[in-house]
């Protein structure tokens, strides 16, 4: 079928998300073609994209770090700087990938959105900080939000049948699956004792730094029930956790009859992706393929709300709604950023986050100068309290 080619940014290309895209874009070259990337410190692995793909449009954190870049790629390549370049790229392509690592995102998410872009997000932190002011911008004509989670790709796709009504009536629950993390298991004594080695060795999935210590606390999954309530604009008492240790259902829609849909794969980031860029066209490449001739056991236990009590504040960050997620979302960034420069202990992380979210104070969260404030008190406070 011919296909018109589309441009792609894909901003925060040297991550892992970052470079696994780049492995689905290698593989069709027709379908699309990469204009515009950015980067953070990894600036020799972003210049070899930069000449890899030809990309003429690069942005970077800082001018030390366009100086740098500059010199390592040519003065025919435009390096744009900070939080204005990554708007700017982000409205410059028919699809742009979001793989910003936390809070530094937000300027991706609201100005792809804002330019009627197609956002294929993985960088969760800017819609749960900032859920009131995407469901704005989501409506600009053209604009259209696919989740690269794959949590809640999974849930996308078990939403085609639905009539799509504001609200899903026919929905009963979304069913988001957790593999539990490599601390599963652990008595609250044990995880007393867990190491940094320990936290980064996810048993089922490869993942940036921070993403893999949130998923040894559980609180990527509290985040991603933040996330979930945001994209698919449906209250947290309809989002639950079910720990599946596989990573083989990677998400599931329970609907009033009781009957249950899910999206199965092996877990390979690729495939969430490739459907993000894709869509309505599933890329040929069978990455998520599983071999139903090979033994293959698939268990679904509860989380253990006592050992891991990071999913408990995020729905307490939902009810109390306004800036609580932002604040949530930021004083975790804060915690674990610590705790990978051995500065905390494990079971510190969330006591961290616990300890900020005891000090909200209710404020609403209506504009973009509100939701930067609100990130600048989250981190302060959480400092505070690492400095005690
Ligand atoms: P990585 O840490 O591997 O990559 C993050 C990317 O963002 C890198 O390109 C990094 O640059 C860049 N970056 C970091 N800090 C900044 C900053 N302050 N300003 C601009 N750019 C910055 O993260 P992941 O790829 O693991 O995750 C990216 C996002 O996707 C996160 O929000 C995560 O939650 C989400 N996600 C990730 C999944 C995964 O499988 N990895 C799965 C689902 C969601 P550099 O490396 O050059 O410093
Ligand atoms: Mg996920």
């Amino acid at each position: 079928m011919p296909t018109v080619r589309r441009s792609v940014a894909l901003l925060g290309a040297t991550g892992s998300i970052g470079t696994q895209t780049l492995d689905v874009l290698r593989r069709e070259p027709e379908m699309f073609e990469l204009v515009a990337l950015s980067g953070g410190e990894q600036l020799d692995e972003l210049a070899a994209i930069v000449k890899e793909f030809g990309v003429r449009r690069v942005g970077v954190i800082s001018d030390g770090h366009r100086h740098t870049l500059a010199a390592l790629v040519g003065a025919d390549v435009d390096v744009v700087v900070g939080d204005e370049g990554l708007s700017s790229l982000a409205a410059s392509a028919d699809i742009v990938v979001n793989a910003v690592l936390g809070f530094a995102g937000l300027p991706v998410t609201l100005s792809a959105l804002k330019a009627g872009k197609r956002l294929a997000l993985a960088n969760k932190e800017s819609l749960i900080a900032a859920a009131p002011l995407v469901a704005r911008v989501r409506s600009t004509p053209g604009a259209m939000l696919l989740p690269v989670d794959s949590e809640h790709c999974a849930i996308h796709q078990c939403l085609a049948s639905s009539p799509g009504e504001p609200g899903y009536p026919d929905v009963r629950r979304l069913l988001l699956t957790a593999s539990g993390g490599p601390f599963r298991g652990w008595s609250r004594d044990q995880l007393r004792g867990a190491t940094k080695a320990d936290a980064l060795n996810h048993p089922t999935w490869s993942m940036g730094a921070k993403i893999t210590i949130d998923s040894s606390t559980l609180m990527n999954k509290g985040l991603e029930v933040l996330e979930a309530s945001a994209l698919f604009d449906i209250n947290v008492e309809r989002v639950e956790v079910v720990v599946h240790p596989q990573s083989i259902v990677h998400s599931m829609v329970e609907y009033v009859d009781g009957s249950v849909l899910a999206q199965l794969s092996r877990p390979d980031m690729r495939l969430p992706i490739a459907y993000c860029l894709g869509l309505p066209v599933r890329l040929d490449h069978g990455w998520g393929a599983i071999d139903f001739t090979q033994d293959l056991e698939l268990t679904f236990e509860a989380p253990d709300p006592m050992a891991f009590p990071a999913i408990g504040l995020a729905y307490e960050a939902s009810r109390l709604g306004g800036a609580a997620p932002a604040w949530l979302s930021a004083a975790n960034e804060v915690a674990v950023a610590a705790f990978l420069a051995d500065e905390i202990n494990w079971c510190d992380i969330v006591d961290v986050v616990a300890r900020v979210m005891d000090g909200y104070v209710a404020d609403p969260l209506d504009s973009l100068q509100d939701l930067v404030a609100n990130d600048a008190t989250a981190r302060a406070r959480a400092h505070g309290i690492l400095d005690q």
